[in-house]
């Protein structure tokens, strides 16, 4: 890194455990959401840079023959006091942390604050986990022992969103480095600063050189070129479901497994015996946390008709109290993280006017947020027709979309009725109604009387249907960052 003046951040590559302009020598600037202004560069890297890191990965794992591969031959204990003086680092520069990522995504600083601690958690449950994953003994045939080995892929390629850098490269980097993987990661192009840090502070703890390599770079090269390189071994990517299918064709020309979190479309149930002083925080909390751009948002409210006027009106007054400004300010919500991501949510709302969907009650954006700003008041639409393009795709903003039912079968039908199916929410202090909805509702994550449980580091994460396949988060992810050897010796 040199600074090229207070303020100014320039960030290189991150391979082989040090900093490296990408080979042709090209830059993307860096813009500060809350003001639109260019306040730094990272390199642009491409094929030939991917190539770079995935041979300091592949080192790393093997061994070249004349280099020792340390990371692959690193006892699982020694991964796990490595990760933990990881998560120990991280706390220590949560604060740092938290200012380059409010800056660099427009993340209200007490989130991005959030943001970095849970990715110390991340560390520091994979760090616990590294030494307790094995494999089984098997019952076999007379005069057989059968054992399965529980074994790293090699190298794993992870392709990281904008929204929350730091939480998803946490969960997905942490797992995979302590099942002993070597990594290569490519973060997306509006939000790199707080994983190339993060890099630098593995390097602190004792990570070899190649295990963590970082690329920054566009999603149509440097992404692209890590899903087609044959040296990677296992892909976990997070994006958006056009870009998972496109990873996930390009990946299968060389059989490399896929990971996919992509979008979802989330429905929040609120039946008519819910608690609603408990409901109504949470059912705001969930769509305007990182001003809507959360995969797991919760973006549609299906409220039991007798309470649905009631409901509407509190969310309303709850709606109107909310205010955006710049990130620094730690308001209700920042702004959106590119000027591409507002023009998604104008065109979504415009849309969504244009068809005739009430418009209920809208927040505000501070009257001296500055101009060049990417600000989107939170917006809460009413009497949303199922089947309606605002009720079926992700907006990825502060948008939240109520819609009425009678009776708990067609609350189910309308949960269920998106092609999305990554968490739910249900309201209700109808035991057997939990119970009962709980099987039924299609998604990955069910929440009761509650939603995303505090975000839950221990808890497995993933979707069904376009929200994707494989889980991460929790003990589960660390099955999908090994693969399964069957061992069976003949004995008598
Ligand atoms: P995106 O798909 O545009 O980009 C995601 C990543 O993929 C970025 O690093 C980008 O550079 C890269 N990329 C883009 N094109 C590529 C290509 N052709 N080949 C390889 N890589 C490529 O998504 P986004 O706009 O950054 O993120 C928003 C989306 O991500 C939303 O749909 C959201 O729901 C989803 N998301 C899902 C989860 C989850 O865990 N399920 C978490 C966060 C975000």
């Amino acid at each position: 890194m040199t600074a090229m003046h207070p303020g100014i951040i320039e960030r290189n590559l991150f391979i082989d455990n040090g900093p490296r302009p990408a080979l042709d020598g090209e830059r993307i600037d860096v813009v500060d959401p809350s003001d639109g202004i260019v306040f730094g560069s990272i390199a642009r890297g491409r094929s030939a840079d991917v190539g770079l890191a995935v041979a300091s990965a592949r080192r790393a794992f093997d061994g070249d023959g004349t280099a020792d591969g340390r990371w692959g031959r690193t006892p699982a204990p020694e991964r796990g006091r490595i990760l933990a003086g990881l998560a120990r680092a991280v706390e220590g520069a949560a604060e740092e942390l938290a200012a380059l990522e409010s800056r660099d995504t427009g993340k209200p600083l007490r989130q991005a604050r959030a943001d970095a601690l849970a990715l110390a958690r991340y560390f520091e449950f994979y760090a616990g986990a590294a030494d307790k994953l094995h494999g089984q003994t098997v019952p076999y045939r007379q005069g057989y022992t059968v054992l399965t080995l529980r074994e790293p892929h090699g190298v794993t390629g992870h392709i990281v969103p904008w929204n929350y850098p730091m939480q998803i490269f946490g969960r997905s980097v942490g797992a995979s480095l302590a099942a002993g993987n070597a990594c290569v990661v490519k973060p997306a192009e509006d939000a790199c600063l707080s994983v190339l840090r993060v890099a630098e502070l593995a390097a602190g703890c004792g990570l070899p050189p190649g295990a963590l390599n970082i690329v920054s770079g566009l999603g149509a090269e440097a992404g692209e070129a890590l899903a087609a390189h044959p040296g990677i071994d296992h892909l976990s990517f997070t994006g958006s479901p056009a870009t998972g299918t496109r990873v996930a064709q390009v990946a299968a020309a060389h059989h490399c497994p896929v990971t996919l979190e992509l979008g979802g479309k989330s429905p929040q149930l609120v039946f008519a015996d819910a608690d609603l002083d408990a409901a109504i925080p949470s059912l705001v909390g969930a769509i305007i946390q990182n001003a809507g751009q959360t995969c797991s948002a919760g973006s549609r409210v299906l409220v039991e008709q007798s309470i649905h006027d009631e409901v509407l009106e509190r969310l309303a007054v709850a709606f109107s109290a909310l205010r955006a400004g710049p990130a620094q300010r730690d308001l209700d919500l920042g702004p959106l993280v590119s000027l591409r991501q507002q023009q998604r949510v104008w065109d979504a709302l415009s849309e969504a006017q244009a068809s005739g969907i009430r418009f209920v009650a809208q927040g505000q954006i501070i009257e001296d947020a500055p101009a060049g700003g990417f600000y989107q008041a939170p917006v809460l639409l009413a009497d949303v027709p199922p089947g309606h393009h605002i009720e079926q795709e992700e907006i990825f903003g502060p948008v939240l979309a109520v819609t009425p039912f009678e009776t708990e079968a067609e609350a189910l039908r309308l949960a269920n009725g998106t092609p999305y199916g990554l968490v739910a929410g249900v309201w209700t202090r109808d035991g057997a109604r939990q119970l009962r909805l709980a099987h039924r509702l299609r998604a990955g994550q069910v929440f009761i009387n509650d939603y995303g449980a505090g975000g839950g580091v221990e808890l497995p994460f993933g979707g069904v249907k376009r929200s994707g396949h494989g889980r991460e988060k929790g003990f589960e992810a660390l099955y999908g960052f090994t693969t399964l050897k069957t061992v069976a010796l003949r004995h008598d």
